[in-house]
């Protein structure tokens, strides 16, 4: 570690067992998405901390966006501090919402239990890693640079936000439609995701979902050639995919750092595949009806490369449907665009990604790594509607443990990323 980052290294150090705690703090609060529970309790813990700091908190409520609703409101908070003189803002942005526990825990999900057997320790519990960890480390980066330079320019910001598990609807997505990342607003953003604490994440690619419907006509399954099957005409489509649509696409390369290496192809997955007859309710005991399937569909999930647009994307299937049509008598599809977000990376010379390089290079003493997530995140909203390009992924934990059981972030990788975390501060905001 180079001379000019010890203080901060030091400082972060000795606010050590209150990020431990605070990180339990947030674990230890279910905030279960969906349905989207106990947002306005996360978001008052956190307002409470920082109002006593000296921040300006505002709890938002996402009121009408998807998910929102008086049983489950989308609440944010915003907390911001001002420098002593004028200057940028730089701005941290973690989602406090998690997924579901799921099954094969050996540790309790909400408990954050600590484990220091493990070298640097760890805490466990659902969201520790994805971002309950990241936004503590943010938090704790934070006040130590005011700490330490009560006298700089500019503002920081500190944002947890709903629901983006979810899309980020009742979250980013919204609060970036209020104007809150408009680049006149806010100049940095930083996303403490769990990238670990030597990458930058630049972006991620971009995504369309749609669900395909293949035609048929229904007749008794006993003389099937009086009606029209969709789930041959479904299977003549995936034979299509198999045969022409997958090689093309996993010979499609990106120049895009994504990780992990496997998914810097376009890639393409059927997430669901109904046709016929529905499923028997739970407890039905009597046999299925001989029937001729007179519709079936699929949900697709092609994930898009920056290379590509996702209008040719849909055209490209488009052409693939239509090339089936030709060729079998009787073929008929509709197709529905589900979602789609377009890829994003910000550039390497951005002000945020040299800065945070540096800050990595002085804590960790090594060339900081460049990646791009296989999917999206909330930096999608702060493009798009923000129109802010100047902004990362960057944060403690290892991206694989997301949504896994027993879930949990490093202590000490968390320490190194607060510490990177306030250089930044100090990098970005000037004076002091
Ligand atoms: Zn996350």
């Amino acid at each position: 570690m180079d001379d000019a980052a010890l203080p901060f290294r030091a400082e972060v150090e000795s606010r050590g067992d209150d990020l431990v705690a605070l990180t339990q703090d947030l674990i230890r609060i279910p905030t279960l998405n969906p349905p989207g529970r106990m947002y306005r309790e996360i978001c008052e813990m956190l307002a409470a901390r920082l109002t006593a700091r000296g921040w300006r908190c505002e709890l938002l409520r996402a009121t009408g966006a998807p998910g929102d609703s008086d049983r489950y409101p989308r609440w944010n908070l915003i907390a911001r501090i001002e420098g002593a003189g004028p200057g940028p803002c730089v701005h941290f942005n973690g989602h406090h919402d998690v997924v579901e526990v799921g099954h094969g825990w050996t540790r309790d999900p909400f408990g954050a239990e600590i484990d220091m057997d493990h070298p640097g320790g760890r805490i466990f519990g659902r969201g520790a890693c994805d971002m309950k960890g990241g936004i503590a480390a943010a938090v704790i980066a934070a006040e130590a640079f005011v700490a330490l330079r009560p006298g700089f320019a500019g503002a920081v910001e500190l944002s947890a936000t709903a629901d983006e598990e979810s899309g980020g609807f009742g979250g980013v997505a919204w609060l970036a439609e209020q104007g809150r990342f408009s680049p006149d607003r806010v100049q940095h953003v930083i996303i403490p995701e769990p990238l670990h604490k030597d990458r930058i994440c630049l972006g991620h690619r971009g995504v369309w979902w749609a669900e395909i419907e293949t035609k048929g006509r229904i007749a008794h399954g006993s003389m099937p050639f009086l009606g029209d099957s969709a789930i041959r005409h479904m299977g003549a489509v995936l034979e299509e995919m198999e045969t022409h649509l997958y090689p093309m696409l996993a010979a499609r390369r990106t120049a895009m750092p994504v990780i992990p290496e496997g998914a810097r192809a376009s890639t393409l997955n059927v997430n669901s595949i109904h046709g016929g007859e529905a499923e028997p309710e739970p407890g039905y005991t009597g046999l299925p009806a001989p029937c001729v399937a007179d519709r079936c569909r699929i949900v697709i999930d092609r994930r898009v490369l920056i290379e590509e647009a996702v209008e040719e994307v849909k055209a490209e299937m488009r052409a693939l449907l239509d090339r089936v049509r030709a060729r079998r008598p009787g073929f008929d599809y509709a197709i529905r665009d589900l979602f789609e977000v377009q890829p994003t990376m910000t550039d390497r010379d951005a002000p945020v990604v040299r800065a945070t390089a540096r800050a990595v290079a002085r804590v960790l003493g090594a060339e900081a790594g460049f990646v791009v997530s296989p999917g999206t995140y909330d930096q999608k909203h702060i493009d798009r509607i923000g129109r802010l390009k100047n902004c990362i992924a960057y944060g403690p934990g290892v991206l694989d443990l997301a949504h896994q059981p027993d879930e949990w972030i490093g202590i000490a990788d968390m320490i190194d990323s607060a510490t990177v975390m306030a250089l930044v501060l100090d990098d970005l905001l000037p004076g002091g």
